[in-house]
């Protein structure tokens, strides 16, 4: 397990002669029996201190204190116990100050359950009772929630991801504070809240995630939600079986949200998504509908491409009227050709072959050859497709 080797890099900054612990996410969630997907190590070495102790380092956020240390193999995130101090505009903090108490460190960090160290021995160090609310199952604000939610307004999406994915309860102190400050929220640049946004999505219990992220107002500070109250109700009375990726999550609300392929793209443009992401959705959405009024043929399943299928289903099954997945499979399956390419002619064959001149009709003349060969109306074959080439040459 990862921990496991991680070890050696902690106890190499001991025997250096400093402190240095497991913190964060992966505390947390060794605790709740989780897998763990990055290990973060905090130390009381400064970033200097760290460079000499370890052969091979790369300053990966050198200013804010870490250093990624490659090991066996593998990268660890090290980062100097800190405290951030000037707090601007609601965002992260302007500068970092490095301090050698571990608890000064954990203070800063935004939620009890993501403020317990560990040591490599495993024992868990805990300023905060972040293990009792782990074991309780509560979202909770280390020290006075207004204030660490006035340092930085993303921790207030970060409390409701955390409500959705880890199906945890928000403490009602937290709750509050983040209803009276949601409105900061609009300080926080896009791409961090998209990030909890997608993660709240994605969660164990969405439902409870958008209870809460309605409930504070959140969504009113999030791009182009403001309208979305009834969206979310009905997401939130969906008994969807967990959503497995992000696309699909968008999909799924651009398909609630009655968006045409122009307002799909305005949505998650907004929240600045990439072009593939905006694309991919775009086809799955309106497969949606194609599936939902059995509307599915082949050039269907042709031109919107396996991985479009899937998400497009698995919204489809959410909502009660899914294809079967292996029915949906052997159906794309069982397309003569799965791209153009394939084709077994192509422009130069018909100019060559049939004399024709480069121009739209050519263009023309190989769309109808594809669809009737997708459409199983042709054989793919070279000499069948230049017979049937010809005869609609002009
Ligand atoms: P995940 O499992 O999604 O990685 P995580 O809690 O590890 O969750 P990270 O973004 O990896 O999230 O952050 C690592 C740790 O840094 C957190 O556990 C928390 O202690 C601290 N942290 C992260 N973001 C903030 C923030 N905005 N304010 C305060 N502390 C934060
Ligand atoms: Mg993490």
């Amino acid at each position: 397990m990862e921990f496991e080797e991680a070890k050696e890099v902690l106890n190499a900054i001991q025997h250096a002669g400093f402190e240095a612990y497991f913190v964060g996410g992966s505390v947390r969630d060794t605790i709740l029996n989780l897998k763990i997907h990055d290990v973060d190590i905090a130390t009381s070495a400064y970033p200097s201190e760290v460079k000499r102790i370890f052969k091979k380092t790369v300053d990966t956020g050198i200013e804010h204190g870490t250093v990624t240390v490659l090991d066996h193999g593998r990268a660890y995130e090290i980062t100097t116990f800190r405290t951030e101090s000037t707090y601007q505009d609601f965002r992260r903090p302007d500068h970092v100050e490095f301090v050698r108490s571990l608890k000064d460190d954990l203070k800063r960090r935004d939620l009890t359950i993501n403020a317990l160290a560990m040591k490599p021995d495993g024992e868990v160090i805990d300023h905060f009772e972040g293990l009792r609310d782990l074991k309780e199952g509560m979202i909770r604000a280390v020290g006075v929630a207004e204030e660490r939610f006035h340092e930085d307004a993303l921790r207030m999406m970060r409390a409701v991801r955390f409500a959705s994915q880890l199906d945890f309860i928000i403490e009602k102190k937290t709750l509050n504070a983040i209803h009276h400050n949601a409105h900061l929220l609009s300080n926080v640049a896009v791409e961090r809240i998209h990030v909890e946004w997608v993660k709240l999505l994605l969660g164990k219990n969405p439902q409870a995630g958008l209870k809460d992220f309605m409930a504070t107002e959140l969504y009113h500070y999030c791009p182009l939600f403001s309208d979305k109250k009834q969206v979310f109700n009905k997401l939130m009375n969906l008994n969807s079986s967990q959503l497995t990726e992000e696309e699909a999550a968008w999909t799924l609300l651009c398909y609630l949200s009655n968006l045409a392929s122009s307002g799909v793209k305005e949505l998650l443009r907004a929240w600045k998504s990439s072009n593939s992401l905006i694309s991919n959705v775009i086809v799955a959405t309106e497969l949606v509908t194609l599936i939902r009024q059995q509307k599915m043929d082949s050039w269907t399943y042709y031109r919107s491409g396996l991985h479009c299928l899937r998400i497009a289903n698995e919204v489809a099954v959410i909502l009660g009227f899914g294809i079967n997945e292996d029915i949906l499979e052997q159906k794309y399956a069982a397309l003569p050709i799965k791209d153009k390419h394939e084709l077994q002619v192509d422009g130069g064959l018909l100019i060559n072959r049939l004399k024709m001149k480069p121009g739209p009709q050519l263009g023309v003349i190989l769309e109808r050859l594809e669809h009737q060969v997708v459409n199983g109306e042709l054989d793919n074959q070279q000499d069948l497709l230049l017979t049937a080439a010809s005869a609609w040459v002009k």
